[in-house]
C-alpha cells in the first residue's frame, strides 16, 4: 500500500482553514517594517537623513561618519520594534535571496553586554561566499566577496531580524549577484533618459524605471506536496496522468476563491502590508489552483526587492495555512503554467509618466519618442531581451505550445499602429508649415489621452503596449525581475543614447527645428523596426515561418538563449553603457548554464528514483495481483478458464509491456546522463543535457502515466492529478 498517498489524503482532507480576523485599515498597517521615510525622520539627525535622501536622489556616496548615525538611529528603531539580529539581505546569482544573521548582542572587552550596530555593520559584511555561484569569478582573482549596503530600497524588519538591502560582489568589484548590474542599468537609463527628456521639459532632472509585476503560483496542501518525490526535489510533477476535469471549463478564473485560499491570501496581504508591498489585487487564475498576485506598481529596484521578499514571506505564510506555493513555471502537464508579468515603464521626477499619452502635440511628442525609442531598442537586441528570460523552468512555457512563445514581437494596437504608418510618411529634413500643423493636429494630437481599451485586447503577445506602459510577458513566474530589467533597461539607455545623439546632430549640422529633429530620427526608425511589430497571437506554425523570414531569433530551449550574452555586440553594449564587463558577462552566462545543468541533472536523477524505487514495484506488485487471480481461474475453470480471464491476462500484458519499456528508457536516460557528465565545457555540457537527456522524461512519463490508468487504485504510489489539484 503505498501509505505516503493515503495519509497525506487523509490529512489534507482533515484541514480547516485558519480563521484570520480583518482587524483595522491596511494604510494603518502600510510600511510598519520598514525604516521608511517617516521612521527616518524620527531617528536620524537631520543630517543623516539628508545624506541618506540624497543618496537615493543622487546617487551620492555617504561617508563613514554618517553611516555611523544612520546606523545608530535604524538599530534604535529595530530595537524598539523586537529586533534581536540584523542581516545583510542580498540576491546571490542563484536567483533567490540569502542572509547572513548576526545578533545585535554583543560583549565588550570590559565583559559588559549591549547591543552593537555602527556604520562598519551597516556598509559592508563579508558572508561566506564560497558557496554562492561565481561563474569562476572568485577563483581568477580575489577569494571573497562583500556585500554593500543599497541605500536606495529602505531596511526593513522581517520576524526579528532587521533586514539590509545588499549588493554582492568580489572584492575585485565584479558583480556577483543581480543587484549590481541592475543598479547600474537604472543609473544609466536615467541618464540617458534624463537627456531625452529634457527636450521636451528642462525641469526634469531624474527618470525612473518603474516596474509593476504579476505573479501568478499554484497553492498545494502541504501534506500532498510532501507525499511527491518530484514535487520536493522539482518543483513539477515529471509523472502524472491529466485528471479527467482540467482546466476546460474556465470555471475557476475570477471563480470564487475557497476559504482557506482566502484566509492565506488574506494573511499574506497582512504581512506584505507591513513590509510595505503594496500588494493590491488577488484574483483565480485560469488553471485549478491557480492564483495571482499584483501590486501597485514602484521604482524598479524597489520593485524587484519587494517582489523577492514577497515570495519568502508567500512560503512563510503558506507554510502556516499548510500550504506549499508552487512557483515552478509549469508544475502539471496539460495546465496552464505560472508567469511574471513584468509591467515597466519610465517615470520623471516631475511625477510624469513618459510613456504615457498627454493632452497637448508636446506631450504627445515626448510620449512618442519614448514609445518609439523602445521599440527600436527591442527590435536591436530583441535575442538579448529573450536570454533574460530564459531558465530550464520557463524552458516549459516559452516555446511550448503556451504563450508567449520564445520569438520576442511586440504588439501595440491598431490606433497606434496608424500613427506610426502616418510618420513614416513625414518628409525627410525640413518641415513646411503646413506638415507642421497636419501633424500637430491630425497625428500627434489625435492619440486620445486614454488608450487602455484599444490595447489590452492581445493578452498573449510577449510585449505588448496597455496604454501607458510595455507589459513583458515571457518572464518566468520564478525569475527574479532583476535580470529581464537589467537587459530591458540597459537597452533602452543605450537606445535614447543614440538617439540623441542622432537628434543633436542633425540640429547642429543640418539646422533643423528640435521637432523636426525628433520627427526625422523617429521615422527612420519606425521604419527599420517594422520587423518586430507583430499583432497577432504568435501561436503556430505561420508566425514560427514568418519570424524566420524577419529574422527574429527564435531561442527555443535555455543553452540556446544564454549564447547571446558574451556575442560581441552584447559585450560592446554592457561596456558602453557602464553595466556589465566581459568578465562579469561571462560569468552570469556560466552560472546560467550552471543552473539549467544542475536542474535538468536532479530532474532526471528524481524521475530514475520514481522509475526504479516506485513505480516498476508498483507494477509488478499489480501483476502478481493478476498472475494470483488468473492461477486461480484456472484451478477452478480448468481449460475453460481463458475466457473469463481474458481481460485479466490482457491488463497483465499491457503492464508487462510498460514496464519492459520504462526501464529501457530509465536505463537508457541515465546512459545519457553519464555521457554528458563527461563533457568538457559548460556549454556543451548544457545542450547534451538539454538535446539528449530531457527528451527521455516525456518518453518515460508517457509509459507511466499509461501506467497509472492500467495498475489498481490503491496500488498508485503518486498522489494523483485529481487529487493534487481540486483538494481544497
Ligand atoms: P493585467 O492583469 O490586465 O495585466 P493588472 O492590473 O493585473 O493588469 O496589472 C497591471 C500591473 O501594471 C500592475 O502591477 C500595475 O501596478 C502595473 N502598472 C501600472 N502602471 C504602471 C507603470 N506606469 N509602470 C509600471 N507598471 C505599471
Ligand atoms: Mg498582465
Amino acid at each position: 500500500m503505498p501509505k505516503m498517498r493515503f495519509e497525506a489524503l487523509l490529512e489534507s482532507r482533515k484541514r480547516e482553514h485558519i480563521k484570520m480576523e480583518e482587524t483595522g485599515k491596511r494604510s494603518d498597517l502600510f510600511g510598519r517594517n520598514v525604516f521608511n521615510e517617516d521612521k527616518m525622520l524620527q531617528f536620524l539627525t537631520k543630517e543623516a537623513f539628508e545624506n541618506v535622501k540624497s543618496a537615493i536622489f543622487q546617487g551620492n556616496k555617504i561617508d563613514r561618519k554618517i553611516a555611523d548615525q544612520v546606523a545608530e538611529g535604524m538599530k534604535a528603531w529595530a530595537l524598539s520594534m523586537g529586533a534581536t539580529h540584523y542581516t545583510h539581505w542580498f540576491q546571490p546569482l542563484t536567483g533567490a535571496t540569502a542572509e547572513k544573521h548576526d545578533a545585535f548582542f554583543d560583549i565588550m572587552s570590559d565583559g559588559k553586554a549591549m547591543e552593537k550596530f555602527g556604520g562598519a555593520q551597516l556598509v559592508q559584511q563579508e558572508p561566506d561566499a564560497s558557496s554562492f555561484p561565481s561563474g569562476g569569478i572568485r577563483n581568477t582573482f580575489e577569494a571573497r566577496g562583500y556585500t554593500a549596503w543599497d541605500p536606495t530600497s529602505p531596511a526593513f524588519i522581517y520576524k526579528t531580524t532587521l533586514c539590509i538591502p545588499t549588493i554582492f560582489v568580489a572584492y575585485t568589484g565584479e558583480a556577483l549577484d543581480n543587484k549590481a548590474p541592475l543598479l547600474r542599468a537604472l543609473y544609466a537609463i536615467d541618464q540617458a533618459a534624463t537627456d531625452v527628456a529634457q527636450y521636451f521639459d528642462k525641469n526634469v532632472r531624474k527618470v525612473y524605471a518603474t516596474l509593476g509585476w504579476e505573479q501568478e503560483y499554484f497553492l498545494v496542501d502541504k501534506a500532498l506536496v510532501q507525499s511527491r518525490l518530484d514535487l520536493v526535489m522539482a518543483g513539477r510533477t515529471l509523472v502524472g496522468s491529466l485528471a479527467a476535469k482540467g482546466q476546460q471549463l474556465d470555471d475557476h478564473y475570477f471563480g470564487v476563491i475557497p476559504p482557506r485560499v482566502l484566509s492565506f491570501m488574506s494573511d499574506l496581504e497582512k504581512q506584505c502590508t507591513k513590509l510595505g508591498i503594496p500588494v493590491k489585487t488577488r484574483h483565480n487564475e485560469v488553471a485549478p489552483n491557480q492564483f495571482e498576485l499584483a501590486p501597485v506598481f514602484e521604482e524598479a529596484n524597489l520593485s524587484v526587492d519587494h517582489n523577492l521578499l514577497l515570495m519568502d514571506v508567500m512560503e512563510e505564510v503558506a507554510d502556516k495555512h499548510n500550504f506549499r506555493v508552487l512557483f515552478h513555471e509549469k508544475p502539471f502537464e496539460g495546465i496552464n503554467g505560472s508567469g511574471k508579468h513584468n509591467n515597466w515603464s519610465l517615470a520623471t521626477d516631475t511625477g510624469v509618466n513618459l510613456l504615457s499619452p498627454g493632452t497637448t502635440p508636446m506631450k504627445n511628442l515626448q510620449f512618442l519618442t519614448f514609445f518609439v525609442n523602445t521599440i527600436k531598442a527591442v527590435d536591436t537586441y530583441e535575442e538579448l531581451l529573450r536570454s533574460s528570460i530564459a531558465s530550464a523552468s520557463n524552458d516549459h512555457r516559452l516555446g511550448a505550445n503556451e504563450a508567449p512563445p520564445s520569438i520576442l514581437s511586440i504588439f501595440i494596437g491598431k490606433q497606434l499602429s496608424d500613427v506610426l504608418d502616418e510618420l513614416e510618411g513625414v518628409s525627410k529634413g525640413k518641415l513646411s508649415p503646413e506638415e507642421k500643423t497636419e501633424l500637430k493636429l491630425n497625428v500627434v494630437g489625435k492619440i486620445p489621452e486614454i488608450l487602455l481599451d484599444n490595447t489590452d485586447r492581445n493578452r498573449t503577445s510577449p510585449f505588448a503596449f496597455t496604454g501607458n506602459k510595455f507589459e513583458m510577458r515571457g518572464v518566468g513566474s520564478k525569475t527574479n525581475c532583476a535580470k529581464p530589467m537589467t537587459i530591458l533597461n540597459t537597452i533602452m539607455a543605450k537606445q535614447l543614447t543614440d538617439f540623441k545623439k542622432e537628434v543633436d546632430a542633425l540640429i547642429d549640422k543640418k539646422n533643423l527645428k528640435k521637432d523636426e529633429a525628433v520627427f526625422n530620427v523617429l521615422r527612420e526608425y519606425i521604419k527599420t523596426s517594422k520587423r518586430i511589430r507583430f499583432e497577432g497571437d504568435g501561436y503556430g506554425e505561420e508566425w514560427q515561418l514568418e519570424a524566420r523570414r524577419r529574422k527574429l531569433s527564435n531561442n527555443k530551449n535555455t543553452p540556446q538563449a544564454l549564447q547571446v550574452i558574451t556575442s560581441k555586440e552584447s559585450v560592446a553594449l554592457f561596456k558602453d553603457m557602464g553595466v556589465m564587463n566581459e568578465v562579469e558577462l561571462k560569468a552570469h552566462q556560466e552560472v546560467e548554464l550552471g543552473a539549467y545543468i544542475f536542474h535538468i541533472q536532479i530532474e532526471g536523477r528524481v524521475l530514475g528514483e520514481m522509475v526504479y524505487s516506485h513505480i516498476v514495484p508498483a507494477a509488478i506488485r499489480y501483476q502478481n495481483t493478476l498472475l494470483e487471480n488468473v492461477s486461480g481461474l484456472k484451478e477452478v475453470y480448468g481449460a475453460a478458464h481463458k475466457k473469463v480471464a481474458e481481460p485479466q491476462l490482457n491488463i497483465l500484458e499491457q503492464v508487462g509491456e510498460h514496464i519492459v519499456e520504462i526501464k529501457k528508457l530509465t536505463d537508457e536516460m541515465t546512459e545519457a546522463r553519464k555521457r554528458a557528465n563527461g563533457l568538457s565545457t559548460a556549454q556543451k555540457k548544457a545542450e547534451a543535457y538539454c538535446d539528449n537527456v530531457k527528451p527521455y522524461f516525456d518518453a518515460i512519463r508517457e509509459q507511466s502515466d499509461k501506467l497509472e490508468k492500467l495498475i489498481a487504485d490503491d496500488l498508485w504510489p503518486f498522489t494523483k492529478y485529481s487529487e493534487l489539484l481540486f483538494a481544497k
